[in-house]
């Protein structure tokens, strides 16, 4: 069985996460993919995010139907800042026999070997880096071992969602109609 760990904020999911999902599902014959919103993010220290509890709604109707996709809630229900570590060791418990993949942005690849337990995530999970454009560095860093996937290059992001969303102006085909209309009752990212 080959898993897939995606991490991120999701602040909020977009079409970009989808398609990272997808080319690695399809890449990699990978049979589930868990989404893993990070209670807050180790990176990205001052930027507080949307609330838990409106963030996996937003997953849930984005993912809504897929079923090799799931939402694995444990990073929230540890809460303070989330480490990839730890969710790799519960995942390797839970799934003893798995082959377990993280799932990362092109942008997030030169970030690995400062990430809390380095040498020992590298140990035990591979990674799947997928393009981003404006992105170069998929390469992987020693000790980390893995492969750069082709991918859907989307060039849309989170950051870019919530300042659409801010100045009035529309997201609907950045993050789809459900997952738009729901930022829009819920009032987010005003
Ligand atoms: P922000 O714009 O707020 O910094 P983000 O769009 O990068 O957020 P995250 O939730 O932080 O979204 O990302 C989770 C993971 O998904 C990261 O590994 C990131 O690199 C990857 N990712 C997000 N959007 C894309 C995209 N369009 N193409 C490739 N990877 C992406």
């Amino acid at each position: 069985m080959k898993l897939g760990l995606f991490g991120g904020s999701f602040n909020p999911v977009t079409l970009g996460h989808l398609l990272v999902a997808q080319a690695a599902r399809e890449e990699q014959g990978l049979s589930r993919i868990f989404f893993i919103p990070a209670a807050q993010s180790p990176f990205k220290p001052d930027a507080a995010p949307a609330p838990a509890a409106a963030r996996l709604q937003l997953l849930r109707l984005a993912l809504a139907g897929r079923t090799d996709c799931e939402i694995d809630e444990q990073e929230i229900r540890r809460g303070g800042v989330s480490y990839t570590i730890d969710t790799v060791r519960d995942f390797r418990r839970r799934f003893p026999g798995a082959e377990l993949f993280c799932i990362i942005g092109a942008d997030h690849a030169a970030t690995l070997p400062q990430w809390r337990e380095a040498e020992e995530l590298a140990r035990l999970v591979e990674f799947l880096v997928i393009p981003r454009p404006g992105e170069a560095g998929a390469a992987l860093p020693a000790p980390f071992r893995g492969q750069a996937l082709k991918g859907f290059p989307l060039g849309v992001s989170a950051s870019q969602v919530r300042a659409r969303v801010k100045a009035d102006l529309p997201v609907d085909l950045l993050v789809g109609s459900a997952v738009a209309e729901a930022i829009r009752n819920n009032r987010l990212y005003l």
